[in-house]
């Protein structure tokens, strides 16, 4: 049994290993791990509580030799990092399959920009007491030559493993702010960040090299960004949005309610606006529970005098409810889905200046 990396283990990563011939010894031995690697630690006056995520493949039922025996159990700590419901993880031949199509996918995902296959889709923004439109949204879709369209959730992950998450964001950056200064009417396009654009790149610098080129007002750019993009060096973070924000550019807060949700970045970090995680309007939420995080959210947004937009609205009630709590915007399915741009140009809700 053994349980960490090929061909060493990563410097949090160890090897165990164990001759056992019975399941209930398989069993006392991960327990023993266990009680050593989750034993709280205490320091002055508090006390630290650590985790290990635990892989198991043995042999020779799921390896032949050593190496493949080690890889195995890999596999397995990665997928009992991923899934805390599946600790400690056992080795399944499936685990494989998973891991060969991910790298065939990232490899694939290099090629994707070169070869002109990611897309940009746009869904509408709304003033939720007129209905007027006041933006769009960009979201970005792979449409992969065998695979057909791949949605954001399922390669951006993928993509943030690698530095390739840069040249996607870069891309989609350029291609909004170079297709948004062609409309008529002068709506904002928000642009979705990655942390490690954030963490990599000089992120103003390249907002403002993007902006000169296309020649898009800055005042018509939204980048949304969520608080874990923020939170590691909040110090760098504050620094860099004010940069961005001195350009004209506007900063929306992703996601809100799920993550760390914290008054103190409401506090320092200069946001136009706040974004309630679509999770909220979900069908799985009671409704009174989305109405306490809606009116929560609405008074940390008068408090700090910051619109607040309500996304995932699908229903006709969820939008009266937010009408009449006084949320000030919308972004949902009942509004409009995110298509093409030239399907919203079709439609009538955009209409070009001049083609290029
Ligand atoms: P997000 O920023 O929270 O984007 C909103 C997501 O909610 C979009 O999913 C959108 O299609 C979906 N959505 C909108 N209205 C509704 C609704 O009424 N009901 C439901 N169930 N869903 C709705 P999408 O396009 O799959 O994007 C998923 C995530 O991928 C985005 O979440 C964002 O985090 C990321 N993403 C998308 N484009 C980019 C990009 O260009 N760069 C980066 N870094 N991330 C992106
Ligand atoms: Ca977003
Ligand atoms: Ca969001």
């Amino acid at each position: 049994m053994a349980a960490s990396s090929l061909p060493e283990p990563g410097g949090d990563e160890f090897q165990a290993l164990c001759r056992v011939i019975s399941g209930e010894q398989i069993k006392s031995f991960l327990h023993r791990l266990e009680e050593v690697l989750f034993k709280p630690i205490r320091f002055e006056d508090s006390e630290v509580l650590p985790g290990a995520s635990l892989g198991v493949a043995i042999w020779p039922d799921h390896a032949s030799d050593k190496e493949a025996l080690i890889n195995n159990a890999d596999l397995a700590m990665y997928r009992a990092k991923a899934d805390p419901g599946r600790h400690p993880c056992f080795y399944e031949p499936s685990m494989d399959e998973k891991v060969r199509t991910r790298r065939k996918l990232a490899v694939d995902l290099r090629q994707a920009v070169k070869a002109g296959q990611l897309a940009v889709c746009y869904q509408v923004q709304r003033v939720i007491a007129t209905g007027e439109i006041r933006g769009y949204e960009a979201l970005v879709r792979w449409n992969h030559p065998t695979r057909g369209t791949i949605m954001p959730d399922d390669f951006i992950p993928l993509a943030e493993e690698s530095d390739l998450i840069l040249q996607i964001g870069e891309w989609v950056l350029r291609t909004v702010c170079s297709e948004a200064v062609l409309w008529r009417q002068p709506y904002k396009v928000a642009v979705n960040l990655s942390g490690m654009q954030f963490v990599h790149t000089d992120i103003a610098h390249v907002v403002s090299t993007v902006l000169k080129e296309t020649g898009l007002p800055p005042e018509r750019l939204e980048l949304e960004l969520t608080e874990s993009t923020i939170i590691a060096d909040q110090v760098r973070a504050l620094q860099v949005l004010r940069q961005i924000k001195d350009m004209g550019v506007s900063l929306a807060l992703d996601d809100f309610g799920t993550g760390y949700s914290s008054l103190d970045t409401l506090r320092r970090f200069p946001f136009d606006r706040i974004k309630i995680d679509r999770s909220f309007f979900g069908a799985s939420r009671a409704s009174h529970q989305t109405q306490a995080v809606v009116h929560a959210v609405l008074a940390l947004g008068k408090a700090f005098e910051i619109p607040v937009m309500a996304e995932g609205i699908e229903t006709k009630d969820q939008l009266t409810m937010l009408n009449a709590a006084g949320c000030d915007e919308a972004q949902g399915f009942l509004l409009g889905r995110p298509a093409p741009l030239a399907d919203i140009v079709k439609n009538g809700q955009i209409t070009m200046n001049c083609a290029h």
